[in-house]
């Protein structure tokens, strides 16, 4: 059984984060996205919020699941049994930040396995921060994240 893991913040989740879920969806046999809570960043969204929206979003793939993570990322792989880990990659920033942080969970877990999975041209300029700037100044973010993720951020903003 190939089970994979996509680790993010997912503040908010984006179409970009939904297609690499979708893409290693038909590529694993099962895929856990693993929100994470990292009590040193602050999020927009609660982890519960955006487990649920990401729950939600997922819902149509049966073998996608999503749980929160408020440990160091290896610990909790080694304990659910997974060793395949995803990232997504838009370009070579992303890829230099990325490669060392593999480095990191390879001299922690040398099991660990870090799998890139490029992103689509369509959504290559999409970035959880970037989204929320718009979206704080009003702005249409509809072609960027799914209507559920606009909703959500809409009501934030109106609310603060
Ligand atoms: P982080 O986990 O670094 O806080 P994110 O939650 O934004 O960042 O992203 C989680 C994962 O999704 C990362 O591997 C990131 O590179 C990837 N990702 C984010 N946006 C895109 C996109 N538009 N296309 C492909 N991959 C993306």
């Amino acid at each position: 059984m190939w089970k994979a893991a996509f680790p993010g913040s997912f503040d908010p989740p984006t179409l970009g984060h939904l297609d690499i879920i979708r893409r290693a969806a038909r590529t694993f046999d099962g895929l856990l996205v693993v929100v994470a809570e990292n009590r040193q960043k602050k999020y927009l969204f609660s982890a519960e919020e955006r487990a649920d929206m990401m729950r939600s979003l997922a819902s149509d793939c049966a073998n996608v699941s999503v749980t929160v993570c408020d440990s160091l990322i290896v610990d909790f792989l080694k304990k659910e049994g997974i060793r395949l880990l995803v990232r997504g990659v838009r370009g070579v920033d992303d890829f230099s930040y990325e490669f060392e942080l593999s480095m990191m969970y390879k001299a922690l877990d040398p099991s660990i396995e870090t799998l890139f999975m490029t992103t689509d041209p369509e959504y290559f300029v999409l970035r959880s921060s970037s989204i929320k700037e718009i979206a704080a100044f009003r702005g249409n973010v509809s072609e960027m994240v799914p209507p559920l993720v606009a909703e959500a951020l809409a009501k934030k903003y109106s609310a603060g």
